[in-house]
Parts: C-alpha cells; structure tokens; sequence
C-alpha cells in the first residue's frame, strides 16, 4: 500500500529534494546540534524577541493563575472570544488607523480562509507569479478566476487590468510585500495608483507577514513606509515572525470583518488562539512603535550582507532582512548549506517545490541580534564556499 509513497520518496531523495524534520536546540540567537553551536541565520525572530529571556520574563511577571489560560476551549462564535482578544483587535485598528481588525490562528489560515469567503465567480484574482503557498491555496479554494501576473511587474498588471475590469464585478490584487523567498518588495504606490483608476472595482489584498514589526516609523509594515495604508483593503500580518508569536490579523473596514466573521471558515470552524497567547502578542506589539532602534541595526547590517555578496559576485534580488544566495541545483545549495553548518553558520537550503527548479538557495534570514561583526564573517565564509563548490 505505501510502495508508491516509497518511490516518491525515493525520487525526491534522488535530486536532493528530500525534506527531513531538523532536529536541534535553541540557545537565543543559536542552534545546538550535534554539539555544535551555530548562529541562527534561518530564524523569521526578526527583531529578536523570541530569543530573549528578560521579555518573557517580564510577560510572565504579568500572569496569575486566573490569567494564564492555555486554550480557548471553542471557536470565537462559541464560547472562545475571551476580552484580551478583542482588545489586540481594537490596539491593532488603533495603530494602523482603520476601522477594525481581526485576528486568525495563523497566517496560513488568514490567507487560506479570506480570499474564498471575499471572492466568488464573479471576481478576477490577479496575484504575483510569486506568492505564498498559502495564498495560492486561498485562491485554490475560491471560486474566482485566477491569473498570476510576473513577479512584480506591475506594469502587465496594469495591461491585465485594463483588459479584464469590464467582465468581473470584482478584481482583487493579490501581493506580498516583502516577497519571502527573494526578500524583494513590491511597488505597492504603484499598486495603490493602479487601484485608484478603477474606483471601487479593484482592492488590493497586501500580505506583509516579512514586512511587520520591520518597517515604518511604528514598525507596523511596508504599508505605513509608504503612507498608503489605508488603500489596503486587506492588509494581513503575522505574528510569528517579528512578533515573537503566533497568529494572524487583517486591519481592515468593518464591514469587511463583520463579513469574514459570517462567511470565513479557517476562522469560523476552529478553538481560537489561547488567551495566553494573545495576552503576549499585545505586550509584544505594545513594544514594537519603540523599537527603531532594532530595526535601524537590521536594516544595516541586511544591507552589509546584500552588497557584501553581490561585490563578491553573487546576484542577489534582495531589499531586505531576507537575503537569498541562488546556488542552483539543489545538491550544491544542500553542500554549501552543511559547509556554512560547519562553520558556526545555521543556514538552511530551500529547495523546489518551495522554489522553481533550478533556483535551489540558501535563504540567510537575519535578525537585529546578529552583530556586523558576524554579518562580515558570513560573507567571506560563503564566498569562500561557493568558490570551492
Ligand atoms: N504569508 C507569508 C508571506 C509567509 O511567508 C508565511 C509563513 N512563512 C505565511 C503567510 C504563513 O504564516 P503562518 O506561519 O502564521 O501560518
């Protein structure tokens, strides 16, 4: 029964795509395994609150037994919609100006649940050619028509808009915007111009699960950098990335949450975060509009490690904290991945299908607690690496 499982798997492993689950510990900023210590480089702990020990030391100072609640114990229609998650909805409204949020269990079930509950068969999805898996499942399971535009040319989305307003009631625009595996960003002014030329025809779905907690004066995203957030329509966040947690939220009308509220089902059909949970996202997210400091230090050294590999000859499509080495094949991305490994370095090979074929990478995440110090030593590591391979 399980021989044609056998065969795929031995396929996979025959083009060095096999997938295992990586065991070992963390210390802070490093990975222990095997003995060894090595700075954790494939950590989406941006500003480095997941590491660090004061923060949930203060958090738990904060508790009591009558507050530490670790479930829900139903959906958020039932009996599950305890105060504390109503108040991180009205603090994230709050922050990015718009009429209401609401928060989802993770970001998988924000974009997998959002997009069929707002689109129907009337509706064009028109999504860049690289986005999250967890979008293309949301479109998946609309009902929409669907194009996928080239990455971040906006200038066909522009053709495709002009083509197709007239046949749907309703296009929705679907991005990232800092794209999770080149670490590019979109133009979302342009987005937001596009938008504008067909009233209320066209909205715009923006995931900033790479952008929030990193950029804007209040670090709530791409969207506040470029003062244009309240030309999203749906603006989704994560909160296990930068947040040091877990979840999701879109800031959004409210009309629109009262609607996913009746009609998504990743939000309807599952036990709501726990309390607990929820209670330190809110005492994480009450830091973040002070933590300039931390993302000024990660946008330097993002952009040391950037210019650094290119001047050593790398491409590299990067504008970001995520900074992708395009080895190629994905047995020399696995190499390079254990030699960096043996040299203090935990940096994971990301392979197809995460990535098309032939584009097989390392993917360097960093985070505000590595130093430029370090920053310098992993590109003259890699260069010397790659060199060799
Ligand atoms: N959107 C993007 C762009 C992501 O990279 C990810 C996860 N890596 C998600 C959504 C899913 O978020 P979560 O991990 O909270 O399910």
């Amino acid at each position: 029964m399980t021989e044609s499982m056998k065969q795929v798997l031995g396929q996979l492993a025959a083009r060095g795509n096999l997938r295992q689950l990586p065991r070992f510990d963390r210390e802070g900023r490093y990975a222990v395994t095997g003995g060894r210590r090595m700075l954790n480089l494939s950590s989406n702990d941006y500003l480095g609150m997941a590491g660090d020990p004061e923060l949930r030391k203060a958090f738990l100072d904060t508790l009591s037994p009558e507050t530490f609640l670790p479930t829900a114990s139903s959906s958020r229609l039932l009996t599950g919609n305890y105060p504390v998650c109503e108040e991180l909805e009205e603090t994230l409204a709050h922050l990015f100006g718009t009429e209401a949020a609401l928060v989802f269990n993770s970001g998988y079930h924000a974009n997998t649940g959002i997009l069929p509950a707002v689109a129907d068969a009337h509706t064009l999805i028109l999504a860049d050619k690289l986005v999250h898996a967890s979008l293309i499942d949301g479109i998946r399971l609309s009902t929409a028509h669907c194009i996928r535009y080239r990455h971040n040319d906006l200038a066909q989305l522009e053709r495709l808009l002009a083509r197709h307003a007239g046949d749907y009631r309703r296009i929705i625009v679907v991005t990232e915007s800092i794209f999770s595996m080149d670490g590019d960003e979109t133009d979302l002014p342009e987005l937001v111009r596009l938008k504008r030329c067909y009233g209320d025809k066209v909205w715009l779905y923006v995931d900033e699960a790479h952008a929030f907690g990193l950029r804007g004066p209040q670090g709530l995203g791409c969207a506040e950098a470029c003062g244009c957030t309240a030309d999203i329509d749906f603006l989704v966040g994560t909160f296990g990335k930068a947040l040091a947690s877990v979840g999701a939220f879109v800031a959004c009308r409210q009309t629109v949450r009262d609607f996913l509220v009746n009609r998504m089902r990743t939000f309807i059909f599952t036990t709501a975060l726990p309390p607990v949970n929820i209670a330190w996202t809110l005492f994480v997210l009450r830091r973040l509009p002070g933590m300039g400091q931390a993302r000024a230090h990660l946008a330097a050294i993002s952009a040391r490690l950037r210019e650094g590999l290119r001047s050593q000859g790398f491409p590299c499509p990067s504008t970001s904290h995520i900074v992708p080495l395009v080895v190629g094949a994905s047995e020399d991305a696995v190499r390079c991945a254990n030699e960096l490994q043996q040299c203090g370095f935990y940096a994971l090979p990301v392979r197809p299908p995460t990535v098309p074929e032939g584009t097989s990478r390392i993917r360097f995440s960093l985070t505000a607690s590595v130093t430029q110090a370090e920053t310098d030593e992993l590109v003259s590591t890699t260069a010397a690496i790659i060199h060799a391979l």
